[in-house]
Order: C-alpha cells, then sequence, then structure tokens
C-alpha cells in the first residue's frame, strides 16, 4: 500500500523533473560556428580606435583565421582564443595591412605553448614570406630552443601559396575554397569561402567591384565584403602626407559600399556584413555605411565591429 507521503514524494519527484526537463532544453546549445570580426578598420594605419584587418570563424572549437592586420594576436586573445590554438591561417593578398602579422601571430602561438602543426594558406609569396620571417627571428628561435627546450617552430608552420581558384582546405567540418578576384595592381588576390555545417560564409578579401564575386557567393549565409564610403574619401587622403596617389588607389581598386548592396543583392545572401571599413577610423555612421548599401540591397545588413561575434546558423 502507497502511503500519503511516499504519493507526495512522487509528485514532488515529477513536479521536479517537470521543472527540470524545461530548463534542460532552455539550456542554449553552445554554438558549433561563428564569426569573429577582430579588426574591422581597412588599411595599414595603426590608431587607438577599430583594429587592423583580420576575422575568425570557429567551427567546433577549431579556429580558422582569416587575415593578420596589426593587431591580430592581441584581438584572438582578447576573444578569448588561445593563440596556440590557432590551426588554420588565410591570408587573401599581401598588402601589409592583411600579413604584417602573419609570422608574428605564429610566434606568439609558439611563445604560448604551440606544440601541434599550424597549416596556412596564401596568394604565391606566402612560403617565401614565411622562411624569411623564421631567417628575421633565427637567434631568438635556435635561442629558446636551446635554453628553454621548446620545439622548432619551423617544423609546425606549413605555409602553402594558393595558384588558382579552388578547394584549398577540406577538413572533417569544414571545405574552403578561395575565388581570385581583382585589387589592382594586385591580381594575386583570394576571397575566401567557408562552407560549415551551419552556413556558408563568404570573405570577399579587398576587391574592385567586381559581379563575378556576387557569382562565387550566390546564395551565402553571410557575406563579408569590404565597404569605402566614398563622400568621404577626400577628407581621408588629406590626412596621409605621403601618398600622392592614394585617392586613385581607393577608388580604383575597393568597392563602395553602394555597390557593395549591388553584390550582395545581386548574391542573394541572407546576410551582408559590412567590414574592413574605409575609412575606419574617421565618424561614419553605421547609418552612413548601411544606407548606402541599402540602395540596392533589401536584406539584413551588419556594420562590423571589433570583437563582435556572429554566430551561425544566421
Ligand atoms: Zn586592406
Ligand atoms: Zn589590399
Amino acid at each position: 500500500m502507497i502511503e500519503r507521503r511516499d504519493i507526495l514524494k512522487v509528485m514532488v519527484g515529477s513536479a521536479a523533473a517537470a521543472l527540470a526537463a524545461p530548463a534542460i532544453a532552455q539550456t542554449p546549445a553552445k554554438p558549433r560556428t561563428k564569426i569573429v570580426f577582430l579588426g574591422t578598420k581597412g588599411g595599414p594605419r595603426v590608431g587607438l580606435g577599430r583594429s587592423n584587418p583580420a576575422n575568425l570563424v570557429m567551427v567546433n572549437d577549431t579556429p580558422f583565421v582569416i587575415d593578420c592586420g596589426m593587431g591580430v594576436s592581441h584581438q584572438l586573445v582578447s576573444a578569448g582564443v588561445p593563440l596556440e590554438s590557432v590551426k588554420y591561417i588565410f591570408i587573401s593578398h599581401h598588402h601589409s595591412d592583411h600579413n604584417l602579422e602573419y609570422g608574428n601571430l605564429v610566434y606568439n602561438g609558439w611563445a604560448a605553448g604551440l606544440s601541434t602543426p599550424v597549416h596556412s594558406f596564401g596568394p604565391k609569396g606566402l612560403e617565401a614570406m614565411t622562411k624569411t620571417f623564421w631567417e628575421l627571428n633565427k637567434f631568438d628561435v635556435e635561442t629558446r630552443i636551446e635554453d628553454e627546450g621548446r620545439p622548432d617552430p619551423r617544423q609546425l608552420l606549413i605555409a602553402k601559396d594558393i595558384t588558382e581558384d579552388g578547394v584549398v582546405l577540406q577538413t572533417p567540418d569544414v571545405k574552403v575554397t578561395a575565388f581570385r578576384t581583382p585589387h589592382p595592381p594586385i591580381t594575386d588576390n583570394f576571397a575566401y569561402k567557408f562552407e560549415t555545417p551551419d552556413g556558408v560564409i563568404v570573405f570577399s578579401s579587398d576587391t574592385n567591384y567586381n559581379p563575378k564575386l556576387a557569382e562565387f557567393a550566390k546564395g551565402a549565409d553571410v557575406l563579408v565584403h569590404e565597404a569605402l564610403y566614398v563622400p568621404w574619401v577626400d577628407r581621408l587622403v588629406t590626412r596621409v602626407k605621403n601618398g600622392a596617389t592614394l585617392k586613385k588607389h581607393l577608388l580604383e581598386s575597393h568597392t563602395s559600399a553602394e555597390d557593395v548592396g549591388r553584390i550582395a543583392d545581386a548574391a542573394n545572401v541572407k546576410l551582408l556584413v559590412l567590414s574592413h571599413l574605409v575609412p575606419g577610423d574617421l565618424d561614419v555612421t553605421e547609418e552612413n555605411w548601411t544606407d548606402e548599401a541599402k540602395k540596392h540591397f533589401s536584406g539584413r545588413i551588419i556594420v562590423a565591429n571589433d570583437l563582435m561575434e556572429l554566430k551561425l546558423p544566421v
């Protein structure tokens, strides 16, 4: 015979279970895929505001770094990513705002305890740059190997030059495809597409207005595209005292925010993110940026800020 107090116990037990079940269901699952915008201004000038170009894609806790502008190591640490956990690095092109901290990022990972390989990919010149970086730092590296018993970092960084469009990396979770896009006078310049379990992300690299990029990004969930705010180009170039043809470069080799809207519309992406902002350190408001892109794109638009996280699916 069940006594009254046992019934109470059962009731309490099931009531507790009923309460517990939704609590478990409401606990958000850890996102498998996210983008962290590490550095969102375009160009090599270092300032107090936005950091220089760099992005991070995390898939199942594996970090993929896209571009290594000055400050990338510090921004990764700020984002809570241990530097020694970086496994893959992609360089879009060899302008210094995209590669200046490439070698130093791996070096900093090594200083933090790196013991597993890092694979890097980028246009022709990356393999040579990697070799030169280790020559530049030969004294320190060899001293620390000998004195501190560290592994040889030169064996841990495996660089690969990309010479043509196509798949550059395939892991169980992620497929990365490179696509050449013009950034005059640079032609060895690649946009990257990341196909992840939670959606497709395309990074434009620096590029002039290129409708072919819309085909490459067709149907992507997220398009992260560089953007130039044309009305402020004159203000920007008057500040730079040693760049006589800077204005010409900016207009011919970058994409206006308005044209970025055209690309996003033609590609029919779910979400457009404006990053690599030029100017990135003058008072162009979010509204200024999005108003330009909205002229042609009616989907969602985000203006990236440093350390902003975007979880997928979007
Ligand atoms: Zn750039
Ligand atoms: Zn560039």
